[in-house]
C-alpha cells in the first residue's frame, strides 16, 4: 500500500469509512509528512497539531459510532491564511494581522469541518493575496515543490505547495484574478475557481470584493469535485452568494466530452508565450478531439484591456476593504504617535507590506474626486465589454480551452521588483474574474526544465459540473495528474 500521505483525499475518506484506518492515522502521517518536508517548501504558516488531532479523534468517535462523518471523513487539509478560522491564527501573510485570532469560522472553514475534514495548517499566500509568486508574503516566500528556487506562484502558493508535496490532501485558496488557477499550474495539482456566488466568502479576508472567490486546490480532477461539493452552495451570511440549487459535482465526473464544443481563443496564445506551454496546451486540444470534442477559434477581443481593468477595479476596491486595519478594532497597533491620526499612520506603515501600500495609494487616486469617472467607471464600463466578449463566444461553444500562464514558474526573485512584469503573469487567468465565470487548472505537461504546465477550462456561470467534466476526461485520457515532486 502507498504512504497514507499519498492517497486521494477521496480515497482517504473512503477508507475511513470502512473502518481501515482512522482520522488519527491519517492526521499523524499528515504532519509528519509536514515535518519531513516543510523545510524545503514553506507552505504552513500555522501548524494546527493540537486541534487536528483533537478533530481527529472526533471522526474516529462517530466513526466508531456508526455514523457518517461525511464526504472528507478525516480527511487532513489546510486553508489558505485569508480564511478565518475561530481560535486560530489567520495572518493573510501580512505584518498587520501576525497576531490576529479570529473569533468565527469563514463559511467554507466551517462546510469543510462539517464534511469530516481535518485542518492541520494555515497555507501562506501573498499578502492580502494581492501577488503571483507568494513572495508578496510577510512572514516568509513558499518555494516551489518541483524545484526550491522557483516560485509556487500566487498568491495561493502555500495552498498548491502543500498539496503538491503531498504536506495536505486537499486545501482551499481563493481566486480573485489566478490566485487560484496560476499556483495550481507552476505545482502541478488541480485548481479550480468557481462562479462568482457559487461559494461563500463570509470570513474570508476581503481583496476585491467583487472578484473574490474560495475555491479547491486538489491532487486530482475527482478530489477538486469533492472538495467543491463540500463548499458549494447558498449562504446567509454571504448577500453576494447564489441561491442556486449545487448539482453533483462528482456525477459530472462521468460524462466524457463525446458532443461538446470548445473554443480555442485566438487572444490567449500571446507573443512571448513559452513555445513548450503552448505546445502541450495544444496536444491536450488534439487528446481532447480525439475524444469527440470538437474545437473551433472564438475571439475575446477585449483581452488586451483586461489588466488595466483589473489592476483599477481591485486596487480601488482593495483601497476600502482595507481601510478597516486601522489598529483600533483589532490587528496591529504601533507604539508611540501622540494624535489618532499619527497612530493610524504609524500603524498602518509599519503593517503594510510594499504591494499592499502600492495599490491602496493606486485604488485611493483612481476613486477620488475628478478621476473617478476617468479610471473607475471607465474600468466599470470595459469591465462589461470584456464580460460580453464571454458571452458572445459561449453562444457557440460549452467551454473554453486556454493555457493558464504564459510560462512556467518562474525564478524566485526574478519578478519581485518589477510589478508589471509580475502582472503579466495573470494576463490570461484575469478576464474570467471580471466576468465572475469559472475556470479550472490542472496538468497537461512538463516543460524542458521539467517544470508543470498547465491547462485552462473556462466555463458558463455556474457550470463547473462541465469544467469538471472535461477535465475528468482529459485527465483520464493523459497522465499528468497525480505525480509527486518529492519522493
Ligand atoms: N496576481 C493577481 C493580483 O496580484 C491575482 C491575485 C488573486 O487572484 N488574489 O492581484
Amino acid at each position: 500500500m502507498s504512504a497514507l500521505h499519498d492517497l486521494t483525499a477521496r480515497d482517504a475518506a473512503a477508507r475511513v469509512r470502512r473502518r481501515e484506518v482512522s482520522a488519527t492515522e491519517l492526521t499523524r502521517a499528515a504532519l509528519s509528512r509536514i515535518t519531513a518536508v516543510e523545510p524545503q517548501v514553506g507552505a504552513i504558516l500555522t501548524i494546527c497539531e493540537r486541534e487536528a488531532l483533537a478533530a481527529a479523534e472526533i471522526i474516529d468517535r462517530r466513526v466508531a459510532a456508526g455514523e457518517d462523518p461525511g464526504l472528507l471523513a478525516g480527511v487532513p487539509v489546510g486553508l489558505k491564511d485569508n480564511i478565518c478560522t475561530a481560535g486560530i491564527r489567520t495572518t493573510a501573510s501580512s505584518r498587520i494581522l501576525e497576531a490576529f485570532v479570529p473569533p468565527y469560522d469563514a463559511t467554507v472553514a466551517a462546510r469543510l469541518q462539517q464534511a469530516g475534514a481535518v485542518l492541520v495548517g494555515k497555507l501562506n499566500c501573498d499578502e492580502f493575496a494581492m501577488g503571483s509568486s507568494t513572495e508578496n508574503a510577510a512572514l516568509g516566500v513558499t518555494r516551489n515543490p518541483w524545484d526550491p528556487e522557483r516560485v509556487a506562484g500566487g498568491s495561493s502558493g502555500g495552498s498548491a505547495a502543500a498539496v503538491a508535496a503531498r504536506e495536505v490532501h486537499a486545501s482551499l485558496g481563493s481566486d480573485t484574478g489566478g490566485s487560484i488557477r496560476l499556483p495550481a499550474s507552476f505545482c502541478g495539482v488541480v485548481g479550480m475557481k468557481p462562479t462568482y456566488g457559487r461559494v461563500s466568502r463570509y470570513g474570508v479576508i476581503a481583496f476585491a470584493s467583487s472578484l473574490d472567490q474560495v475555491g479547491p486546490l486538489a491532487r486530482d480532477v475527482g478530489d477538486a469535485a469533492l472538495v467543491l461539493q463540500a463548499i458549494a452552495g447558498h449562504d446567509p451570511a454571504d448577500g453576494t452568494s447564489s441561491q442556486r440549487p449545487v448539482p453533483s459535482y462528482v456525477a459530472a465526473l462521468e460524462g466524457g466530452v463525446r458532443g461538446l464544443r470548445l473554443g480555442l481563443p485566438r487572444e490567449y496564445f500571446v507573443e512571448g508565450m513559452q513555445p513548450d506551454v503552448e505546445a502541450s496546451v495544444r496536444a491536450a486540444v488534439r487528446t481532447l478531439e480525439a475524444q469527440g470534442a470538437t474545437v473551433e477559434p472564438v475571439s475575446l477581443p477585449h483581452t488586451e484591456y483586461a489588466i488595466a481593468t483589473y489592476y483599477l477595479i481591485t486596487s480601488a476596491e482593495a483601497s476600502s476593504n482595507l481601510a478597516r486595519y486601522d489598529g483600533v478594532r483589532y490587528g496591529l497597533r504601533a507604539a508611540g504617535g501622540g494624535t489618532l491620526a499619527e497612530m493610524y499612520e504609524r500603524s498602518r506603515a509599519a503593517g503594510f507590506g510594499p504591494e499592499v501600500k502600492r495599490r491602496i495609494m493606486l485604488g485611493t487616486y483612481a476613486l477620488s474626486a475628478g478621476y473617478y469617472d476617468a479610471y473607475y467607471l471607465k474600468a466599470q464600463q470595459v469591465r462589461t465589454l470584456i464580460r460580453r466578449d464571454f458571452e458572445q463566444a459561449f453562444a457557440h461553444v460549452d467551454a473554453l480551452i486556454a493555457p493558464v500562464a504564459p510560462s512556467t514558474a518562474f525564478r524566485l526573485g526574478e519578478r519581485v521588483d518589477d510589478p508589471l512584469t509580475m502582472y503579466l503573469s495573470d494576463i490570461l487567468t484575469i478576464s474570467l474574474n471580471l466576468a465572475g465565470l469559472p475556470g479550472i487548472s490542472l496538468p497537461c505537461g512538463l516543460d524542458a526544465a521539467g517544470l508543470p504546465i498547465g491547462l485552462q477550462l473556462i466555463g458558463k456561470a455556474f457550470d463547473e459540473a462541465t469544467l469538471l467534466r472535461i477535465a475528468a476526461a482529459y485527465e483520464a485520457a493523459s497522465d499528468w495528474t497525480a505525480r509527486s515532486p518529492i519522493p
